[in-house]
């Protein structure tokens, strides 16, 4: 069990709870809502069952069990946990205000609901994936604040590859139904890193 070896497991730990309780409350917000849309083929799945491991069962693993301990590194700079504990806090914040401001238009899979509103505002005036925004920072601060190659690393490269496959079938379903309300807030925003200047 590594959870007591380093203060940093901890506030892995603390962080990993507070970050599933926001997506628990906020997927009970949406429960039931009729939708008009929905994108499930085979490749969201594979996208899914490549993400869900890493992100949710490797940590777990290494924190309660000694099954992945041959992967345990010593050296932790003593940067890393700290620059991890502030990178956490960020990837909360922005998990919980992407989440508000999406509402009732956010969805775990690629689905366009009935009475769905693109929302510009809040964190999505800035960037148009604030919510994956924070997923990678979640990944980053996970890789720093548990040091063992498999735990660590284990949600940020596999979501590298989800955003990279996911995000123009996102997007190219946004433009399908919102036409060119969608294009030009693509104009105006960036995926992941604002663009204050094309405003
Ligand atoms: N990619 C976004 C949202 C993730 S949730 C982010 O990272 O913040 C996925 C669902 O959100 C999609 O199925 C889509 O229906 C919805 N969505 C994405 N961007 C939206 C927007 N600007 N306004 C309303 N709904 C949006």
């Amino acid at each position: 069990m590594n959870l007591f070896r380093h203060w940093s497991a901890v506030v892995f730990f603390v962080g990993f709870i507070v970050y599933t309780a926001i997506r628990a409350v906020y997927a009970r917000r949406t429960k039931g809502l009729m939708r008009v849309h929905r994108q499930v083929d085979r490749l969201e799945i594979a996208l899914l069952l490549l993400v869900i491991p890493g992100s949710l069962l490797l940590p777990l693993l290494y924190l309660f069990t000694p099954l992945l301990n041959f992967a345990n590194y010593r050296y932790q700079p003593a940067w890393a946990p700290w620059c991890g504990t502030v990178l956490i806090i960020a990837a909360i914040w922005l998990f919980w205000r992407s989440h508000d401001d999406l509402g009732q238009n956010w969805s775990a899979s690629l689905e366009v609901r009935q009475d769905h509103q693109l929302i510009c505002r809040g964190v999505y005036r800035w960037i148009r994936h604030p919510m994956y925004a924070s997923i990678f920072l979640f990944g980053l601060a996970q890789g720093l604040l548990l040091p063992n190659w498999l735990a660590g690393w284990s949600a940020f490269v596999p979501f590298l590859v989800m955003f990279v496959v996911r995000t123009p079938r996102e997007e190219q379903m946004m433009c399908q139904f919102f036409g060119d309300e969608y294009r030009d807030y693509m104009r105006q925003t960036g995926r992941l890193f604002p663009r204050p200047w094309r405003r």
